[in-house]
């Protein structure tokens, strides 16, 4: 079977053809769809912009697509920036000024309050209409200020209370197999492994 992965940022394609590794299937990526529409992840829910991505990359390409997406929620905040973690600083704005922000948004805010989540969630669409999805979550709670500089995005201010560090400290190697992602992929992998099963008793 052949999938295809909704993205074209190279980093994560790298990441998640790991993540996917041991599947019997082939995974192609919008490298090899150069015409595929740019999807436009407007809605307010990682669930709708991983849905909205592989459905339309399914349409398109008439293959199995696979995408993801990722939110932070800050508890002190309400749950924000939740799925605008990419743009909570602004529509242009970089990993160091998301980062700011946030830090600036809960100064003077108590340890106890500084609860936070990264969820994905990582969405398959059938060119036949199906689709799936499986949620990643990984806890934690925001720094007072940036540390670390593994990772990316919200990394140096993301705080691992059971390693004492944050992900910015963490050796990538660590982050890759405890992430939210890495959860959210696990069971996407699963839920892959079953529907290629049933193809295959279908097939016999
Ligand atoms: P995306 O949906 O994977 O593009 O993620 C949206 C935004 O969430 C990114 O621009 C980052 O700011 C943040 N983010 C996603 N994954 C991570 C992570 O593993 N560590 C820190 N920040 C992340």
């Amino acid at each position: 079977m052949q999938i295809v992965l909704a993205t074209r940022n190279q980093h994560k394609k790298q990441e998640l053809v790991a993540l996917l590794s041991g599947l019997d299937i082939t995974i192609r990526t919008l490298d090899d769809f150069p015409e595929a529409p740019e999807v436009v992840e407007d809605g307010d829910t990682c669930e709708a912009n991983a849905m909205k991505k592989a459905v339309e990359i399914a349409r398109y390409t008439e293959l199995p697509a696979v995408a993801d997406d990722t939110g932070l929620e800050v508890d002190a905040l309400n749950g924000r920036p939740g799925a605008f973690a990419a743009r909570y600083a602004g529509e242009h704005a970089t990993y160091e000024d998301n980062c700011r922000k946030l830090l600036q948004e809960l100064h003077g805010v108590s340890p106890a309050q500084r609860g936070a989540r990264f969820v994905t969630v990582a969405a398959i669409a059938f060119p036949g209409g199906k689709t799936m999805s499986a949620k990643g979550v990984l806890n934690g709670m925001i720094a007072e200020s940036a540390t670390g500089s593994h990772g990316f995005g919200y990394d140096p201010v993301f705080i691992l209370p059971e390693y004492g560090q944050t992900l910015g400290q963490l050796p990538p190697e660590v982050k890759n197999q405890i992430s939210h992602r890495a959860r959210a992929f696990a069971q996407a992998k699963t839920l892959l492994q079953q529907m290629m099963a049933e193809q295959n008793s279908v097939g016999a």
